[in-house]
């Protein structure tokens, strides 16, 4: 496992997609999703100028913040309410804020720090039982109700691609995602800033980056396949 060379590869291939589109973003971020990860490859990245890290388990995200706490550490995981303390303060984004109940939650416990939490909305586009995330049809009124938490701020969206083969059918969520941000965008409210859409991992970031992500999600594709036998439950 190169991770340099992966993240060379990573680099020329975000480029050929934005040649190879209009909606593409000027400018891709790339998050290195650590999960399952020794803290020994995740310097390794990080000395080779990789600074964005993505963690999707609370236990594993707050020892490997607190071991490496010069890098930007992104919360990427389904969220349970009773974990969210441990983790307010510790996030540059939280990726995954998909129902009232966790917003609760994150206002509370960020008013309690007196911090502001940066999150995005998960939608949940392909109707996946298996995946977290609103339906489309549920976020204009989800979005209507944090209005009345100020200590969240929306800085825009977050998807999986479905779990298929199918590039037309991947590509159709990702399209579906930018539609949506570009809706939001147009309601100007003053609480939401549609800064980020983050979308596509190691198997589909080129399409994701041809739709106009300007986060991607890649684990696979920087430190090789993962063990998850490694990984909290
Ligand atoms: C694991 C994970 C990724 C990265 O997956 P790869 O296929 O390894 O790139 C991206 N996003 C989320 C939400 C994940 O849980």
């Amino acid at each position: 496992m190169n991770i340099q060379q992966n993240l060379t590869i990573l680099q020329q291939n975000i480029k050929t997609a934005q040649q190879n589109s209009a909606y593409a973003a000027p400018e891709v971020q790339v998050l290195a999703v650590s999960k399952t990860k020794p803290l020994a490859l995740i310097k390794e990245a990080f000395d080779q100028g990789q600074l964005d890290f993505g963690e999707n388990k609370v236990q594993e995200f707050v020892q490997k913040e607190q071991s490496l706490p010069r890098a930007r550490w992104h919360f990427i995981g389904h969220l349970q309410t009773n974990k969210v303390r441990q983790i307010i303060g510790k996030t540059v984004l939280i990726h995954s804020l998909d129902r009232l109940e966790l917003a609760k939650e994150i206002e509370k416990r960020s008013s309690a720090a007196n911090v502001v939490t940066d999150c995005l909305i998960q939608l949940n586009l392909a109707r996946e039982d298996s995946k977290s995330g609103l339906y489309a049809e549920d976020l204009m009124d989800f979005v209507a109700k944090l209005a009345d938490y100020p200590h969240i701020r929306v800085l825009g969206l977050m998807a999986i691609g479905p779990n298929v083969s199918d590039e037309i059918a991947i590509r159709k969520v990702f399209r579906q995602l930018r539609e949506l941000r570009d809706l939001l965008q147009a309601q100007n409210l003053p609480y939401l800033e549609m800064k980020w859409l983050s979308m596509g991992m190691s198997y589909d970031y080129q399409l994701a980056v041809e739709e106009g992500a300007n986060i991607i999600r890649v684990g696979s594709g920087i430190f090789g396949e993962r063990d998850y036998s490694l990984q909290e439950k």
